[in-house]
C-alpha cells in the first residue's frame, strides 16, 4: 500500500509499505478514505519529536471503512464507516477510567508517533472499540476529519480548560487551525468579547468571518494596549494560547484580568518566563492539557445538528498520490492561505 513515511528530520517520502494486519484481538484495520496533516506532523519533520522513529508512517486523523476486526472487537464490523480518534484509549487503565485517555498506559497519542499512522491506504487501530466512532449517515466526511484532533483539541484544551462563560472577554492567541477550532467552539458559550490575535492578516480576516468580535495584528507591538482598550482596562477573562512559543505565553500573562484563566493549547519546545511577581495576587488559573478527545461524541452531535461547521477550516484538497504537494501547501500556510488540507485515498 501507499503511505507517507518519515525518514528522519527533514525527510519524508510517499512509499510502498506492507498493508497492516491485525496484531491483537482488540485491533481493527481501517481502509482510509480521508486524512489530513497536523501541525504536529510538521514538528515531527523538523525533528522536534525524537520519539518518532524513521520509517514511521505519519498521521493521526481521518475517516475510513473497517476492513478487518479482531475477535475481541464487539462494537464494530467490517464495512462500518468510522472516525479515527487521534487518541487511542484502552478504556481500562487508571487514566482511561479517570477520563484522561491522553495518558492511557497502552495508548494515548500513539498513531503516527509510536505506531504507524493514517496517512496511508490502510491503518491498524489498537483498542478499536474505544478508539473509533461510528459515523452517522448523512455526515459530511470532510467535517468528520476535523473531529479526530483539532476540534477536540481547541475545545478541551482551550475552551473547557479556560472555563469560558457567557459574557466573558476571551482572547485567542494564534489563528492557526487549532486557534480557529477554539474560536468556533468558544462561541457555544456566548462570550461577549472574542478577540483573536495573530501576525497574519489573512488569518485574521478568516477569524473575523468565523465570529471573532475583534482581531488584532500583533506585529506593531501595541497588542497589550489594544486588548486593554477593548476590555475597559481590565484585561480578558480567558486567554487561550494556541501558538506554543514563549512570547505568546508571555502575552497571555500581560492581558489576563484578575480572576482570569490562561489555557495553554500550544506545544512548547522551550521554557517560558512565569511572571509570578505580577500574577501572585491576581487569582489566575493556568491550565495545560494534552487533548483527551473525550468530547468527540458531544462535538459529533453538535456538528450533526448544524451548530458547529468545522468544514470551514478546510481550504485545500489533494489525492493521497499528491500528499507531498499537500505537505508543501500546509507547510507554507501563510503563502498558500492554507488552514486544513484534506487528503483523499481514492
Ligand atoms: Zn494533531
Ligand atoms: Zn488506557
Amino acid at each position: 500500500m501507499k503511505a507517507l513515511v518519515y525518514r528522519g528530520p527533514g525527510k519524508k517520502q510517499l512509499e510502498e509499505m506492507p498493508k497492516p494486519t491485525l496484531r491483537d484481538s482488540t485491533d481493527a484495520v481501517v481502509r482510509m478514505i480521508k486524512t489530513t496533516i497536523c501541525g504536529t506532523d510538521l514538528h515531527i519533520l523538523k525533528g522536534d519529536l525524537p520519539t518518532v522513529a524513521p520509517g514511521r508512517i505519519l498521521g493521526h486523523e481521518g475517516v475510513g471503512i473497517i476492513d478487518e476486526v479482531g475477535a475481541g472487537v464487539s462494537r464494530f464490523h467490517k464495512g462500518d464507516h468510522v472516525l479515527i480518534s487521534c487518541i487511542t484509549a484502552c478504556g481500562k487503565c487508571e487514566y482511561c477510567r479517570r477520563g484522561m485517555p491522553s495518558h492511557c498506559e497502552q495508548g494515548g497519542w500513539i498513531l503516527g508517533n509510536a505506531i504507524d499512522g493514517t496517512q496511508a491506504e490502510f491503518v491498524r487501530i489498537p483498542f478499536a472499540d474505544t478508539s473509533l466512532y461510528l459515523i452517522p449517515e448523512n455526515a459530511e466526511e470532510d467535517a468528520m476529519v476535523m473531529l479526530s484532533d483539532i476540534l477536540p483539541t481547541g475545545y478541551e484544551c482551550g475552551v473547557l480548560n479556560g472555563c469560558v462563560k457567557p459574557g466573558d472577554a476571551v482572547a485567542i492567541i494564534g489563528a492557526g487551525p487549532v486557534g480557529l477550532a477554539a474560536l468556533l467552539t468558544t462561541q457555544l458559550y456566548a462570550p461577549a468579547t472574542l478577540i483573536v490575535i495573530d501576525l497574519d492578516d489573512n488569518r485574521l480576516i478568516v477569524a473575523k468571518q468565523f465570529g471573532a468580535t475583534e482581531v488584532i495584528n500583533s506585529t506593531d507591538g501595541k497588542v497589550v494596549e489594544k486588548v486593554m482598550f477593548l476590555t475597559a482596562g481590565k484585561g480578558v477573562d480567558v486567554a487561550i494560547e494556541a501558538v506554543g512559543v514563549a512570547a505568546t505565553f508571555g502575552l497571555c500573562q500581560e492581558i489576563i484580568g484578575a480572576g482570569g484563566r490562561i489555557a495553554n493549547v500550544g506545544v512548547h519546545g522551550t521554557s517560558v518566563t512565569l511572571h509570578l511577581e505580577k500574577l501572585w495576587s491576581q487569582n489566575i488559573t493556568i491550565t495545560t492539557r494534552l487533548v483527551d478527545a473525550v468530547t468527540t461524541p458531544l462535538l459529533l452531535k453538535t456538528v450533526m445538528a448544524g451548530k458547529l461547521k468545522p468544514n470551514q477550516l478546510i481550504t485545500h484538497h489533494f489525492a493521497l498520490d499528491d500528499i507531498l504537494k499537500a505537505y508543501d501547501t500546509f507547510g507554507n500556510a501563510g503563502r498558500e492561505h492554507a488552514l486544513k488540507v484534506i487528503v483523499t485515498n481514492q
